[in-house]
């Protein structure tokens, strides 16, 4: 078989539960020969996962995953091949995990509002020391731990999913200043599991026209959400516009119904356009 490569993996530096020493020797484990790691606006883990990886034979890839905010709906947009050393950008990063601190406080006081007791110390002890961005499933799972509901889908549900109680918005960032903000450290930038945006008030397609006006390079066809027919769907929208194809579990650890890591592996020659595209030599 071909090399292969999970290209959308969070680690605890974000909201997965497994430390970039976990995911490296899971992705052993899953034969994958190159795995990305794209966690939610911070790339903390990638200087200790490239570390770590060092004689395994596995190949991190940079990455992160921003959102953006589009028609008061939200987009993720992945990056990778991006120079995640690069001071301003790490600045730029370390201001969006500082408004979700905030945004996390918010959640909590309107948790609380509605007769919860939640302290944020409490929550950030849950989340664990080592969390650089925290996010909702965090908040999921306290709600679980504090016996508050019954799954992380229930916390969604009735709490803080788009369009419930808690709910509360966290960045300013456009589909293009994300997309820029990635391309500015030699990135590739590409839209994240398309299947998760509204198709309410407009197709998935005009949305993607939108988003490659707005310098959008890349989409997300294969995705543990995605079936096979929406798989197809994206494909074509990727040949249609010209895109370049990733794919990858998002695996969040044991943050989701099951360990994701390898459910999704793509052919290696997806990464190697990705390097292509991109500025960054490595
Ligand atoms: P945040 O970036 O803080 O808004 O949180 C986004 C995270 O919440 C992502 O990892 C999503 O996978 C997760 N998430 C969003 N909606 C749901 C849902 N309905 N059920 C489970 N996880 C969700
Ligand atoms: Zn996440
Ligand atoms: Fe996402
Ligand atoms: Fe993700």
């Amino acid at each position: 078989m071909g090399k292969v490569a999970d290209l959308h993996v969070h680690t605890n530096i974000s909201d997965s539960t497994f430390s970039p020493e976990k995911v490296i020797e899971l992705a052993k484990l899953k034969d994958l020969d190159a795995i990305a790691i794209t966690d939610h606006d911070t790339c903390a883990a990638i200087a200790p996962a490239i570390r770590l990886a060092k004689h395994t034979g596995v190949e991190i890839i940079p990455g992160v995953e921003l959102t953006a905010e589009f028609d008061d709906d939200e987009i993720h947009m992945l990056g990778y091949f991006i120079d995640w050393q690069n001071e301003a950008f790490i600045k730029k990063l370390k201001e969006l995990c500082r408004v979700r601190e905030e945004r996390a406080k918010e959640i909590l006081r309107r948790l609380n509002e509605q007769g919860m007791d939640l302290q944020y110390d409490e929550l950030m002890q849950i989340a664990g020391p080592g969390t650089g961005s925290i996010g909702r499933l965090h908040i999921a799972n306290f709600l679980y731990r504090k016996g508050k509901v019954a799954s992380i889908r229930e916390a969604f549900t009735k709490y803080i999913g788009n369009d419930s109680s808690a709910y509360v918005k966290k960045f300013k960032l456009s589909p293009k200043e994300a997309s820029d903000m990635i391309k500015a450290v030699g990135g590739v930038s590409v839209l994240a599991h398309p299947k998760t945006i509204s198709t309410e008030t407009r197709p998935l397609e005009d949305t993607v026209k939108m988003l490659v006006d707005e310098g959008v390079q890349g989409i997300e066809v294969y995705h543990s959400d995605h079936n096979k027919s929406e798989s197809s769907e994206f494909k074509e929208l990727a040949n249609e516009y010209d895109l370049l194809i990733t794919g990858g579990s998002d695996c969040h650890g044991l943050g989701k119904k099951e360990v994701l890591l390898g459910k999704v592996k793509v052919p290696y020659e997806l990464v190697e356009k990705l390097r292509q595209a991109s500025r960054l030599t490595i």
